[in-house]
């Protein structure tokens, strides 16, 4: 009886159970989109997951579950991710929207080429020079209606200040206070305070500024709570800089002069001209030769081991160099996205080119093997635990916005970059510098839903990542005939920019 007793009170224990979770399984929870049994690259987790299902809520990541499972979630839109690739938002690190220029052909380029974040470089005005445009009050409207889904574009994640510059470069204006260009760290360090009080998120330096004003702006920039970043001052190597809160080497330049013997020469001269003591720079055939000619590769692992250690971000921006490099290539020139560049700009791109293409043969010849030896040295500070982040110069000359960005990542895979790590130098890398590692950088749940769908495998082919079938940015799905008539619409206003009066 006992027996018999026990195991119908199992039984029926176990029967309860059942019922009571048909009771209480909850009805699947609706949710706004699933992109449905996609193949997910995480770059965070450097993990390939194949098919999944991700839903996404209120422009969030809400779960990444196998596809064929037992479905948690109901979609009111689902997209067929069948033998589809689907990879975070890709951030472009350094970019110019140059405001108040009409923003909308660089956003919609920008978005049509699945870049769903930038860090505008140049994001406030000199207003306490007169300047009255191309302040940051402008900037942040624009971040905030691109937040709120009212125009397509990347969201701003970081706005740097105007450029800082020191003495052997800019000049006052009349009638104007000094410390705009700033000559002593007492300058530097109220310089800092104004620019944490327009709002920036990080001072943008310029080489001409000399050691003790570059070390006390940095400071001050510390002490307030923010941070310096742009160009490496003449006279000041790069493994110095962490030391001043400065956050990221900007371009392929500065690495690869501390990277050669050349290096501290001319850090002693070109620091001299900063300083007031020297007429001239370096001249710029000499600089690039000896820096090349003179590379020291113990030297070099020893610089960037330090720059690792530091924690310093690189941002190499190897597409202006190619500029250099590429000025009198016609195929280079005549790129077929030039079209989507207003007219007035891409004249300016002209005379540019031209300018670079007139130096002599020899000139040509270094510039070239600058351009090459600066991927050399991306790749060596890859290796040796630099992070690496992708950006482009957008807006500069050749730099056309959103395409800029994918032609930067094939240039980090021929600096030895693999697929995986070249996607991270375009998310997760960015994430970390920006310290949003909770919103951005991979695919898993609470991430913001910044994504990009593409039809083939950037892990074959970083090319790939050019392969976009949907963008999805700031809650709003872009589906290919979106991105489309972003592009449609990039080139009508290309063609109908009037030169500014
Ligand atoms: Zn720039």
């Amino acid at each position: 009886m006992q027996g018999w007793w026990r195991a119908s009170l199992v039984a029926a224990v176990l029967a309860g159970l059942a019922s009571c979770q048909t009771m209480i399984a909850p009805a699947p929870r609706t949710v706004a989109l699933a992109i449905e049994d996609v193949t997910v690259i995480d770059p965070e987790s450097r993990r390939v997951l194949v098919h999944r299902s991700v839903y996404v809520d209120g422009g969030r990541i809400v779960a990444v579950a196998p596809a064929r499972a037992r479905k948690d979630y109901a979609a009111r839109r689902t997209v067929d991710g069948g033998g589809r690739y689907l990879i975070p938002g890709l951030l472009d690190m350094h970019s110019h929207l140059f405001l108040p220029d009409p923003g909308a052909p660089t956003l919609n380029l920008m978005l049509a080429n699945g870049v769903t974040g930038i860090r505008e470089m140049s994001g406030d005005c000199w207003e306490v020079a007169g300047a009255r445009s191309g302040c940051i009050g402008e900037f942040k409207a624009l971040q905030a209606k691109i937040k709120a889904g009212e125009i397509p574009g990347p969201d701003l994640v970081s706005i740097a200040s105007p450029m800082v510059m020191g003495p052997a470069s800019a000049q006052v204006p009349k009638g104007v206070d000094s410390f705009i260009v700033p000559r002593t760290p007492e300058e530097a360090r109220r310089l800092a305070r104004y620019l944490k009080s327009r709002g920036a998120d990080l001072i943008k330096t310029h080489d001409s500024l000399t050691l003790p004003v570059f070390a006390a702006l940095g400071d001050e920039a510390g002490r307030l709570g923010f941070e310096t970043a742009g160009h490496v001052p003449f006279g000041v190597a790069v493994t110095a800089l962490a030391r001043h809160n400065f956050r990221s080497i900007e371009h392929a330049r500065d690495l690869l002069y501390d990277c050669s013997r050349y290096g501290a020469e001319f850090r002693r001269s070109a620091g001299a001209f900063a300083e007031g003591k020297a007429a001239k720079r370096p001249e710029e055939g000499t600089r690039l030769a000896r820096t090349v000619n003179e590379f020291d590769p113990d030297l070099c692992r020893s610089t960037l081991t330090a720059l690792a250690g530091n924690g310093t971000f690189y941002v190499p921006t190897h597409v202006t160099r190619e500029m250099d490099a590429r000025a009198a290539d016609a195929a280079y020139r005549s790129d077929a996205t030039r079209k989507y560049v207003p007219r007035p700009r891409d004249a300016e791109w002209d005379r540019d080119l031209d300018r670079t293409a007139k130096s002599s043969a020899d000139m040509a010849r270094l510039y070239q093997a600058f351009f090459r030896h600066g991927l050399k040295i991306t790749g060596l500070a890859h290796q040796a635990g630099v992070p690496i982040m992708a950006g482009t110069d957008a807006n500069d000359t050749m730099i056309v916005p959103g395409f800029s960005l994918h032609r930067e990542l094939r240039l980090l895979a021929e600096a030895g970059l693999a697929p995986m790590e070249i996607l991270r130098a375009a998310t997760t890398v960015p994430a970390a510098y920006l310290r949003r590692e909770a919103d951005l950088g991979g695919i898993s749940p609470g991430k913001e839903a910044d994504l990009l769908l593409l039809g083939r495998n950037p892990l074959d082919d970083i090319g790939n990542s050019a392969s976009i079938v949907a963008v999805m940015a700031n809650g709003r799905l872009y589906d290919r005939r979106a991105l489309d008539a972003l592009l449609v619409e990039a080139e009508r206003l290309a063609r109908s920019a009037r030169p500014a009066p």
